[in-house]
C-alpha cells in the first residue's frame, strides 16, 4: 500500500470517528488528501489535545485497553486513549526499531524506565523487547544498587534508559569496583536526552557512556501522543522513520514546510491509529530531517537529534538559544558536578538566563569558567554556584528518572 492511499484511510477514519476532526475537516473528501498536498490540511497543537481532549477519542469505550497521561511541559496532563491494535503497532514499531539497531532475541535487556504512572513508554519497550524475543528485565525505577544487583543476576547485554542516568550507574558501578566495560552489555538505547549535535556529532555525554561502559549508544525518540518511535540503527545516524507508521514533516515559525535538512519543528501523522488519531500533530520539538541513503542500507528517512523544545526557546540579548545548547556547553567546558538553569522574562526584547551550579573543585575550576562558557553561548548568563546537593535537591524529583534542567519563569 502506498502512503498516499495510508493517507487518505488515516484522513477518512478520523472523520468518520474523530469527532474534533469531523468538525476541523468538515467538507474534506479524503481522495483530495496525498502526501504531495498534506500540507493543505490544518495543523493540530498540543493546545487543541488538552482543550477538547475528549473529542479527539475514534474508538468506543469496550475497544479502549490502555490509558495513558502525556505530562507535557506545561498544564494539566493530556489523555490518550490506545486500543488493542494501537498496542500492537506500537509494538511492531519498537521490535522493528531494536532490531534496525542490531538486536535479536538473544539479547537481555535491561528496562530502567517505569511501566507503571500511566506513562506509555516503558510499556512500548518491554512489549518491543518481548516481540524480538528477547528477555526484558523490568527494573524501572529501582535504585542504583538493583539495577547493578540485576545486571550482575541477569547478565543483560543491553540496557534501555535516559543518558545521565546510564552515565551516573556507570559510576555506580566503579565506585562499587565494577568494571562496566567488563559486563556483557554491549548496547545502550537512549532515551529523554539528545546524544549528538546538529551536525550529528556525538555529545559528551554520548562520548562518556562509550568509554564507560564500551558499548555503543543509540538514541530513539518518541511522544505519548503520536506513539510513534524513530531509532537509531548500526549507523547510529539518526532514528530511521517507519514510513508505513507515520508521515514526518518539518516547519517553519510560520507553518511553512522546510526542505530536508533544515531545522524546524517537528510535525507527526501517525497512521494506522485507532484510539486517539491526529492529523499534522505539533510535537513542539526541533529536529531535522535526513533522506540520503543511510550507511545501513536503508532510503527511509531519518530524523535528527531534538534540539531544543519550540517552547523553551529563549531569547538573550538579541541571541536565540535553547537550555539544550546551554547544557551541552556546561557538559563540555567540564568541572561541573550539577547544574539547572532558570529563564525569566527580562523585558519584551530579552530574557535573563541564570545558571546554578555546583563545581566538582571549588576555586581552580571557577577560574575561567565564565569566559569559557560565555564564548561558547555567545550570552553573558547569571552564575550562582551551590553546594551539589542544593543544586540536585532541584534536579531530581522522587520517581522521576529524568532530571529536570529547564525552569521558565517568564509568565
Ligand atoms: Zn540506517
Amino acid at each position: 500500500m502506498n502512503i498516499d492511499t495510508r493517507l487518505q484511510q488515516h484522513v477518512e477514519y478520523c472523520l468518520k470517528n474523530s469527532p474534533f476532526y469531523r468538525e476541523r475537516l468538515s467538507g474534506l473528501h479524503p481522495a483530495d488528501v496525498s502526501r504531495a498536498t498534506l500540507a493543505e490540511l490544518p495543523f493540530t497543537g498540543k493546545n487543541d489535545l488538552g482543550a477538547q481532549n475528549d473529542a479527539f477519542f475514534a474508538a468506543a469505550p469496550e475497544r479502549v485497553v490502555d490509558i495513558v497521561f502525556s505530562s507535557g511541559t506545561t498544564g494539566y496532563p493530556v489523555k490518550i486513549v490506545y486500543t488493542e491494535r494501537d498496542l500492537q503497532r506500537l509494538t511492531e514499531n519498537e521490535r522493528r526499531s531494536l532490531e534496525g539497531c542490531g538486536m535479536s532475541a538473544k539479547d537481555t535487556v535491561l528496562l530502567t524506565c517505569t511501566m507503571d504512572r500511566c506513562f506509555i513508554a516503558g510499556l512500548a519497550y518491554f512489549s518491543g523487547v518481548r516481540a524480538l524475543g528477547a528477555a526484558a528485565v523490568r527494573n524501572g525505577l529501582g535504585s542504583l544498587e538493583s539495577h547493578a544487583e540485576m545486571l550482575r543476576r541477569t547478565g543483560a547485554t543491553a540496557i534501555i534508559g535516559v543518558p545521565t542516568f546510564l552515565r551516573k550507574l556507570a559510576g555506580f558501578l566503579i565506585g562499587q569496583g565494577i568494571d562496566p566495560k567488563a559486563l556483557p552489555v554491549t548496547r545502550l538505547i537512549c532515551i529523554g536526552e539528545p546524544l549528538r549535535d546538529a551536525t550529528m556529532n556525538p555529545l559528551k555525554v554520548a562520548n562518556d557512556l562509550e568509554a564507560l561502559w564500551g558499548a555503543n549508544v543509540y538514541s530513539t525518540y518518541a511522544s505519548s501522543e503520536t506513539i510513534t518511535t524513530f531509532c537509531e540503527c548500526t549507523a547510529r545516524q539518526g532514528g530511521h522513520l517507519l514510513e508505513d507508521l507515520a508521515v514526518v514533516e518539518i516547519i517553519d515559525d510560520q507553518g511553512r514546510v522546510l526542505p530536508d535538512g533544515e531545522i524546524g519543528e517537528v510535525i507527526v501523522t501517525p497512521l494506522q491509529i485507532e484510539g486517539t488519531p491526529l492529523i499534522r500533530f505539533r510535537t513542539g520539538d526541533l529536529s531535522f530531517l535526513m533522506t540520503e541513503l543511510c550507511a545501513c542500507g536503508r532510503a527511509a528517512p531519518r530524523l535528527g537529534p531534538i534540539l531544543g523544545r519550540k517552547q523553551q526557546m529563549m531569547k538573550i540579548s538579541g541571541t536565540t538559544l535553547y537550555p539544550q545548547a546551554v547544557f551541552n556547553a556546561l557538559d563540555e567546558i567540564g568541572g561541573v558536578s550539577e547544574y539547572y538553569i532558570e529563564v525569566e522574562q527580562r523585558d519584551e526584547l530579552s530574557d535573563t538566563l541564570r545558571i546554578v551550579l555546583s563545581m566538582q573543585d571549588e576555586e581552580p575550576a571557577r577560574a575561567g569558567f565564565a569566559e569559557s562558557l560565555q564564548a561558547r553561548l555567545r550570552v553573558k548568563p547569571e552564575l550562582i554556584f551551590k553546594s551539589e546537593g542544593e543544586v540536585r535537591a532541584n534536579v531530581f524529583t522522587p520517581g522521576s528518572r529524568k532530571p529536570v534542567r529547564f525552569f521558565d519563569r517568564r509568565g
